[in-house]
């Protein structure tokens, strides 16, 4: 759930009352502030007006409303409400396109009473003060006004957002002597009604709406109206309008004292009236800032997207400022922004950010020419605008019709086309727009959904148990429930079938955040909801048709489960197929259960039927109908079948169809029934539909639509009729627009594209990109894994749809497989050209995209091949850079191309890099840390890491040591430990006991293997001769933590489990120096022993060698440690206990014996296996059982483990040194006889081979080894 503010909004007209609905779905704790006495703002009409009628004295008494009596809304009808409620057409209200004020005032109020609003308004309570305390503490002092009293209260919140309005306060323009004009003048401002004017000669300045709309408004009473306007190329003349009393004229050139007004075209009058027409002021009187929000040539600034400050940014707001837009839409917007950035769901980039999109802003304005106080004008980017913030909060994009139905408005007002309102015609829109509670309806849909998902009870395991209890609900009911009978206990046996599915569902809870599986896991929960409902409350319908509805209902929705179930196994694919099935079949017997049909005085369809065959009637045409529309199902097929025939005889025709409403039957069938009647009603509707134009309107309605895309998951010749006939419909645009919302419909078609019917497929994919013009549609078949309409908008959409697709593509969670086919389909090229080119916003998106993309090496070598590299560091070592927030997914695209490219090995770049560590915020950091620890890890790259140390790398990383942020400390502490292997003196000169100690406390507290690996492989590099660093870890009890480290390592293997016993193995070769027996025995007392022997078998090589080395230099000492047998004991040790190698009696603590400890059998077997590094540290541990005393018992115990063919073996590779030790080992082994005798002849070839082709060094000793198998002389010159 996201953070909850107490928040101030001023002001209950539109923007208010809509930004405290959206910050209460947010959870936030609002006050509304409101100085009138009720709700509506500007669409309050007040009759009174300010008492200077100009306006431009501070000191005045104003009225906050600007609206004269006659006015009726300058937009139409569907833009005048929110984007989830719109304004409604209701009973004795204004039913007019563009309504009255009085409507719009009715429909805030019960906007307000809807979302209780009222409830949080202080009324009569103007803001005189608003003044930050700290970033997150605002002050706000108010005074109420009631009953004659005044109360001042001052109270704290820690967000404001201003919503007083952008027009009461009069913007006039200078008129050259019209101080001494002695008519009267008045801003629109204060125009209420025409009769004041009664036969004057007014003038009016502006040509603006209000311009338009008051020069006509008063031209009813007026003798003359003159218009003075800005507009270019304008003539003296008289406007064709109603009274035929108005003339427009360039601008005024001056006003005179005898009351002329005279124009720059040469033309004058006399004038008794001026009304300035000249637009408003923001004006923000109670806001103290400290100037770090001003108002200048109607500029407020600096502003983000005209709703944030960025200085005060989030805690202060502004809603509704922007000018030239519908209002609605964009305050419901910019409301839902505010309080999704309030509760962190959503973020704002950094402050430098923000202003250096303002600047940008500010930039262009001036290129275009754009005077600074159109800075908040959203005109003709407000679609763009809009878009662009939806997309911020995760909404889907505008529907188009709204650009254009506000442009063609706009149009009519500067054309200032007389009585427009009347004329308007919005049947070009109809089709959209009349659909927009349907929209209205998923958008609150949507939000219900969101505050859902705020609420964290609706976490995956969350919904999957709610769905259980919900299951067991329903057979209860069914159970108890008082219609007795079979068909009820069938339809609990059934559901309860769902458990399992859901059971196994909890177990595999990862399939859960896969979208397409979790919507159709909700919507499974919808209908089970249904079912209670049903059962408690059962419709008109007879019991038993409903519950088998329901059943198919229930069928069609796991369906939708099996569809988007990709990568489940496919068991588990099985077995919700198999219930699917069992739903979908069930059929109920209709006798058993009595219909509760009598409740509801319809006649049920069992009725019918009976009836139907109580008079046995025959299929004539007139019966044909009944059976269609009530028939069982033979019933229905046959009359199915005569349709067929009397179409196809072409006894009936079209208007046939049509009269009898057959399309809408056949639907209305199509939802139930046996699957062969469906598919003949499929067919039967493609003709009706081919070629036939009407019939396919017909057709579009959204349930229909539905109800055939439910067939989509039938069986596979329902499927392909079902997808050709939505083929053939979708040539309608209505049809496109609708079929993308229908739950479900793109995942169907996805998976019908992917499928093995190649006709299904084939028109599936036609289908999909018919309804890929839509953005959002596109969007929802990536989500479904088909990305070719996301990747085709990429490359050749609009700015804002590169955008939406690169946010969205951001977010996605990818599979490896989705990566690497949205690598292929070439996505990369087109996001990086949005990185180099585009504006701040697409490169964000397509940085964002791109790093979600980049953890597929193979796209990281697309992106190297897209040239970005330069680009990517120029953006992070630019010094003058203000673009912050790039830097973050930046930073994270070259740590992937570090990891998996040595490209980077450039001495400079990791210099740079180490130079920003300190400079960047903990999420570059980390990255910065693992691109360095890739580059620096790189075999070549010696003379950077070399560098690195040079420029202080080791005493820049220490402090990370103590961050809080794991995977900061660790990327840090793997890079301490890579730089640190070429030169371990410089650990000890830079590294005290505090580090250490440090070091070792990690250890023992971190919960991630690969950070416990690099501090253990730290503390190994140190090196061995620094006797300091040993004292402080046998102090700190390190072999102790060792040891219980791998115990509880898990036993699975991984790299990551891999890397912490190569670590282990490393450090523990400090403790077995054979020189320091005492160590020996500390290390041989914490029972490391046992473990090294245990790395033997390790999956790591490097572990195994590291180990054989200890083992080895402790087994050099056991020959002086063991006791002889004659020593004198105080408690005789077993005979167990005497050693066939070392002769007395051994111990593994005490003696160190590599017998006892079992180590020759996984020393001999790392020997025979494959992999060769720890050949040479196995041998010199074996040698150790060959030493001059006990040799003999050495080479028959290595004989005894079945070890003399794996040494011979070792001839075989590569490795000198091992060679060079098998041989000294074999030496001694061919000096016994029987050895010699069973295993010298296996040994003759390879050791010929290898004094053929081995190393020179070898030579005397295979000479040797030759002569002693009496293949060679002594003293051979062979060599
Ligand atoms: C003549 C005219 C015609 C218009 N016609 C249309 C149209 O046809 N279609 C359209 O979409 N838009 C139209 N508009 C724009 C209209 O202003 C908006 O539709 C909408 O009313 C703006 O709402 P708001 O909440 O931003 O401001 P307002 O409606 O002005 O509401 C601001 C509220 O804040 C309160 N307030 C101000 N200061 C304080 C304070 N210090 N303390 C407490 N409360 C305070 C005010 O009392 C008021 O209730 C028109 C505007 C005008 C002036």
């Amino acid at each position: 759930m996201g953070k909850s503010v107490r928040v101030a909004v001023i002001g209950a007209g539109v923007a208010g009352l809509c930004a405290a609905r959206e910050l209460l779905r947010e959870n936030h704790r609002v006050v509304i502030f409101e100085k009138a006495d009720r709700v509506g703002g500007t669409w309050v009409y007040d009759p009174r007006i300010d008492s200077d009628p100009l306006g431009i004295d501070p000191m005045r008494e104003t009225a906050h409303s600007s609206l004269y009596r006659s006015l009726r809304t300058n937009l139409p009808r569907p833009l005048m409400g929110f984007l989830d409620y719109p304004l409604p057409e209701r009973e004795n209200g204004d039913p007019r396109a563009f309504p009255g004020h009085e409507e719009m005032l009715w429909f805030l109020n019960k906007f307000a009473q809807d979302f209780g609003l009222v409830e949080l308004v202080k009324f009569n309570t103007e803001v005189i003060r608003v003044d930050q305390q700290r970033s997150d503490e605002w002050l706000v002092e108010s005074v109420t006004r009631e009953s004659g009293s005044v109360t001042a209260s001052r109270e704290v919140f820690e967000a404001v957002v201003v919503c007083t309005g952008s027009f009461s306060e009069p913007d006039v323009a200078a008129v050259e002597g019209i101080e001494k004009w002695p008519g009267y003048k008045l801003h629109s401002h204060n125009y209420r009604v025409p009769e004041p004017f009664r036969d004057q000669i007014v003038v009016l300045i502006g040509y603006g709406a209000s311009a338009f709309d008051i020069s006509r408004d008063v031209a009813t009473e007026a003798k003359e109206v003159h218009i003075a306007t800005r507009k270019p190329d304008v003539e003296v003349r008289k406007l064709e309008c109603h009274n035929n009393n108005i003339w427009q004229h360039k601008m005024i050139e001056h006003a005179y004292e005898d009351g002329a007004v005279s124009f720059q075209d040469g033309s004058f009058v006399y004038a008794d009236t001026i009304i300035y027409c000249t637009g408003y002021k923001y004006h923000f009187p109670f806001l103290e800032t400290n100037g770090m929000v001003t108002v200048e040539e109607n500029r407020v600034e600096p502003m983000y997207k005209h709703v944030f400050p960025p200085q005060l940014a989030p805690w202060l707001s502004f809603i509704g400022i922007t000018i030239k837009n519908a209002v609605f839409p964009v305050v419901d917007i910019q409301s839902k922004w505010v309080a999704r950035v309030l509760s962190g769901k959503v973020s704002l980039p950094n402050e430098e950010d923000m202003m250096a999109s303002i600047n940008d802003h500010y930039r262009q304005m001036e290129e275009n020419g754009v005077p600074k106080h159109f800075t908040h004008a959203l005109h003709p980017y407000a679609t763009e605008y809009q878009n662009w913030v939806l997309a911020q909060i995760g909404m889907p994009p505008l529907e188009e019709w709204r650009g254009s139905m506000y442009a063609e408005s706009i149009n009519c007002i500067t054309a200032m086309q007389d009585g427009y309102r009347d004329q308007w015609n919005d049947a070009r829109y109809w089709e959209a727009v009349s659909h927009q509670d349907e929209i209205a309806t998923l958008m609150f849909e949507f939000f219900i959904l969101e505050i859902m998902a705020n609420m964290e009870i609706n976490g995956p395991a969350e919904l999957l148990s709610e769905l259980i209890e919900s299951t067991h609900e329903v057979t209860s009911l069914a159970q108890s429930s008082k219609f007795e009978g079979r068909v009820f206990t069938e339809f609990s046996h059934l559901v309860d079938k769902f458990v399992p599915i859901f059971n196994d569902l909890g177990e595999n809870i990862k399939f859960m955040d896969h979208p397409p599986i979790r919507k159709a896991i909700e919507s499974l929960g919808k209908e089970l909801r249904r079912a209670k409902a049903m059962i408690i409350n059962p419709g008109s319908k007879t019991l038993v048709k409903q519950i088998e509805d329901m059943v198919h209902d229930l069928g069609r929705s796991l369906g939708l489960v099996l569809f988007a179930s990709l990568e489940v196994s496919a068991d588990f694919k099985d077995k919700i197929g198999a219930l699917q099935k069992d739903l979908m079949n069930a059929r109920f017997d209709r006798s058993s259960t009595p219909s509760p049909s009598h409740h509801s005085g319809f006649i049920s369809e069992i009725e019918v039927e009976e009836e139907i065959k109580r008079e046995g009637i025959s299929l004539d045409i007139d019966d044909v109908v009944v059976q269609l529309k009530h028939g069982n199902d033979e019933e229905l097929n046959l009359a199915l079948l005569e349709v067929k025939e009397l179409i196809g005889g072409k006894k009936v025709d079209n208007n046939w169809i049509g009269n009898e409403g057959v399309i809408p039957v056949l639907f209305n069938r199509l939802s139930s029934g046996k699957p062969a009647n469906r598919l003949i009603i499929i067919h039967l509707l493609r003709s009706f539909a081919s070629d036939n134009a009407e019939n396919k309107e017909k057709m579009a309605d959204v349930g229909f639509l539905s109800t055939l895309v439910k067939s989509l998951i039938r069986d596979e010749e329902e499927r392909r009729e079902a997808v050709g006939l939505l083929l053939d419909l979708s040539e309608l645009l209505a049809v496109r627009r609708r079929i993308g919302r229908i739950q479900g419909c793109i995942v169907m078609l996805v998976a019908l594209l992917n499928g093995d019917d190649s006709v299904a497929s084939r028109n599936a994919g036609k289908l999909l990109n018919a309804l890929s013009s839509n953005t959002q549609n596109a969007l929802h078949m990536a989500e479904a894994g088909y990305f070719k309409p996301l990747v085709q908008y990429l490359k050749e959409g609009s700015d804002m749809s590169k955008i939406l697709m690169a946010t969205a593509l951001s977010r996605m969670e990818l599979t490896d497989q989705s990566r690497a086919s949205l690598g292929k389909a070439g996505t990369i090229q087109p996001l990086v050209r949005m990185f180099s080119t585009g504006k701040l916003e697409a490169k964000l998106s397509a940085l964002n995209a791109l790093q979600n993309l980049s953890s597929l090496t193979e796209n990281v070598q697309r992106l190297i091949s897209s040239g970005i590299l330069a680009s990517l560091l120029q953006l992070l070592f630019s010094v003058t850079s203000v673009l912050m927030t790039l830097r973050e997914p930046a930073s994270a695209i070259l740590a992937r191309i570090a990891e998996s490219e040595s490209i980077l090995i450039n001495q400079d770049v990791a210099q740079q890099m180490l130079s920003l560590l300190n400079l960047s915020s903990p999420v570059i950091q980390n990255h910065l840390l693992q691109a360095l620890n890739s580059i620096a890890s790189h075999s070549s790259a010696s003379k950077v890491r070399k560098k690195m140390k040079e420029n202080g790398a080791i005493q820049l990383l220490l402090p990370f040591l103590m961050e809080t942020n794991i995977k900061t400390r660790n990327s840090a502490l793997n890079l301490l430990y890579t730089l640190s292997k070429d030169s371990p003196e410089e650990l000890t000169e830079q590294l005290g006991e505090t580090h250490l100690n440090i070091i070792i406390n990690i250890i023992s507290s971190s919960t991630s293997d690969s950070e416990k690996a690099a501090a253990v492989g730290l503390l190994g590099n140190f090196p061995i001769s620094d006797k300091k660093a040993t004292d402080i870890l046998r102090r700190s009890n390190f072999l102790s933590l060792v040891v219980s480290l791998m115990t509880s390592s898990s036993s699975t293997s991984t790299t990551k489990t891999s890397l912490l016993a190569e670590s282990i193995a490393g450090v523990l070769i400090r403790f077995t120096s054979p020189l320091d027996k005492k160590l020996q025995h500390y290390l041989a007392e914490q029972g490391v022993i046992p473990l090294l022997v245990k790395l033997l078998s390790s999956e790591s090589p490097v572990a195994k060698c590291r180990a054989a080395i200890s083992l080895a230099q402790l087994s050099q000492n056991s020959p002086f440690l063991r006791k002889s047998r004659t020593s004198r004991w105080l408690c005789i040790p077993s005979t167990e206990a005497v050693c066939e190698v070392h002769g007395g009696y051994c111990f593994v603590k005490r003696t160190f014996c590599l017998v006892k400890a079992g180590a020759v059998a996984p020393m001999i077997q790392i020997l025979e296996g494959e992999e060769r590094e720890a050949d040479e540290a196995v041998l010199s541990a074996l040698a150790t059982l060959l030493q001059d005393e006990i040799w003999e018992n050495g080479c028959n115990y290595i004989a005894k483990m079945s070890g003399i063919q794996a040494i011979i073996k070792v001839l075989g590779s590569g490795n000198v040194k091992a060679q060079e030790k098998a041989l000294w080992i074999l030496e001694r082994i061919f000096n016994v006889e029987e050895h010699r005798v069973n295993y010298g002849e296996s040994a003759q070839a390879v050791l010929i081979d290898l004094a053929q082709h081995g190393d020179s060094r070898l030579k005397s000793t295979i000479a040797k080894l030759l002569a002693q198998l009496e293949l060679l002389q002594f003293q051979s010159s062979y060599f």
